[in-house]
């Protein structure tokens, strides 16, 4: 058995991963523990249900590891009620809307090219946006959450649920200002962390709890735990409705779930031990001291970052200065540089969403590997020689030339000796870098 191809696929990807630098923004290392527990027995059992209320026989062991994940989330939070069960972020949603909104309601949430999630009611092609009815407020000229439109469409549209989210925004979220529109207007304040939740655990960003009523996570993210997510009911969502934690429970099962994933649930309760230790306050604080330092010396090689800088875990390159519709472009060559990341809308977007104009980047990965300042300040070095090899290389205005063009533009940027030169560096900086390092 152990001669399957996917094996070998797999020591591939992890060849891939030690000798690359990992720039996404969502991604993380996550502990040897956490890895052990994922690969264990507790994959084998069915446990449809909570703990002490099961379907099925057996999970006299399961359920006190449920408790256990949920009491550790409980504790990191101090909030009265956990759901660990969320097969990841967007089913959790799904779940949070379903307890608390009719087909039809509407929902108020970020838009998608502003750094929204396609959960937060995009329009037309997602769930949240077909089955509610999705209104979306924008950013201000400075790149920040535009308070004044969200306030203007929640007092026209009188949303069932407000969402407080971000999957491409580097800016802090002011949930205060979120409760105050929410409470003039009646709605639920709905905290979508996914990202962030490390940096409010380590005190990096506002918290959520005294405003939200209920806040979802991932839990592969920041959190650096296994893929999941949690949702959680805070003592302000208990006390507009004591019944909200188990109307959250039955939207998970009977409503969009079957069996838990038990081996996640450990996993989730080995992560929050860990966030739970001093080193990862430190770890927090150096993924926000990389994002400063990256962010100010990429700008300081003259590229443009929106909103001018970060104050979370991550930034957008803003390349539309620099060329036509450059992101794919950069990203595709980063990549072949061995840095990879993302190409991203940027909010004042004016090409398109297949080839946009940015780049998203962050480094929750890079700094539990080990990476400091030095090194961030290396890392921008080599985007911003990525960024001169590639300039010219801009997008056609003519959109039937530009799969061909891109297709044309990858087996050159394969080619190009100076990205291969860039790789080379790149892989001697890891060596001294493992995945795992605490
Ligand atoms: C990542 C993310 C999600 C979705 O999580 P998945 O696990 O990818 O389904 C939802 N909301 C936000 C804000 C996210 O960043």
């Amino acid at each position: 058995m152990s001669q399957d191809i996917v094996f070998t696929l797999i020591k591939k990807e992890e060849k891939r991963q030690k000798e690359m630098i990992g720039l996404i923004p969502s991604e993380n290392t996550v502990s040897p523990e956490v890895s052990k527990v994922l690969s264990s027995c507790l994959s084998n059992k069915y446990s449809e249900g909570f703990p002490h209320h099961r379907y099925y026989e057996g999970n006299q062991i399961i359920d006190q590891i449920e408790d256990l994940a949920r009491d550790r989330i409980k504790e990191l939070f101090k909030v009265p009620y956990v759901n660990v069960q969320p097969y990841s972020g967007s089913p959790a949603n799904t779940a949070i809307y379903f307890a608390l909104m009719q087909p039809g309601d509407t929902l108020l949430g970020l838009k998608l090219t502003k750094g929204g999630h396609l959960t937060h009611g995009h329009p037309k092609v997602t769930m949240s946006g077909r089955f509610y009815n999705p209104v979306q407020y924008g950013l201000d000229a400075k790149d920040r959450v535009d308070f004044a439109e969200v306030r203007k469409l929640a007092l026209e549209h009188k949303p069932k649920v407000i969402v407080a989210g971000n999957t491409a925004y580097p800016f802090e979220l002011d949930f205060k200002k979120f409760r105050e529109i929410a409470d003039e207007v009646g709605a639920w304040l709905v905290a979508d962390i996914s990202h962030v939740t490390g940096l409010v655990i380590g005190g990096e960003h506002m918290s959520p709890v005294p405003y939200a009523d209920v806040i979802m996570s991932t839990t592969h993210k920041t959190f650096r735990g296994p893929r999941g997510a949690m949702i959680l009911v805070t003592d302000k969502g208990m006390e507009r409705n004591p019944k909200l934690g188990n109307k959250i429970d039955s939207a998970i099962i009977p409503g969009n779930q079957g069996g838990p994933h038990n081996a996640t649930t450990a996993a989730i309760a080995i992560a929050a031990e860990e966030a739970s230790r001093p080193e990862f306050q430190g770890y927090i604080k150096q993924v926000r001291k990389n994002a400063d330092t990256l962010s100010k010396a990429l700008q300081a090689k003259g590229l443009d970052l929106v909103g001018g800088g970060t104050e979370t875990h991550l930034m957008l390159l803003d390349l539309s200065k620099v060329g036509y519709g450059l992101g794919k472009q950069v990203a595709f060559a980063m990549d072949a540089a061995g840095i990879y990341a993302n190409a991203n809308t940027v909010p004042s977007e004016v090409v398109s969403p297949f080839y946009p104009s940015g780049v998203r980047i962050g480094t929750p990965l890079v700094t539990s590997r080990g990476m400091k300042e030095k090194e961030m300040e290396m890392i921008a070095s080599w985007i911003a020689k990525v960024v001169e090899i590639v300039k010219e290389e801009e997008l056609p205005k003519d959109k039937t030339k530009r799969a061909s063009f891109i297709l044309e533009f990858e087996k050159r940027a394969l080619k190009n000796k100076e990205l291969k030169a860039i790789r080379k560096e790149v892989k001697a900086l890891t060596k001294t870098f493992p995945l795992f390092t605490w």
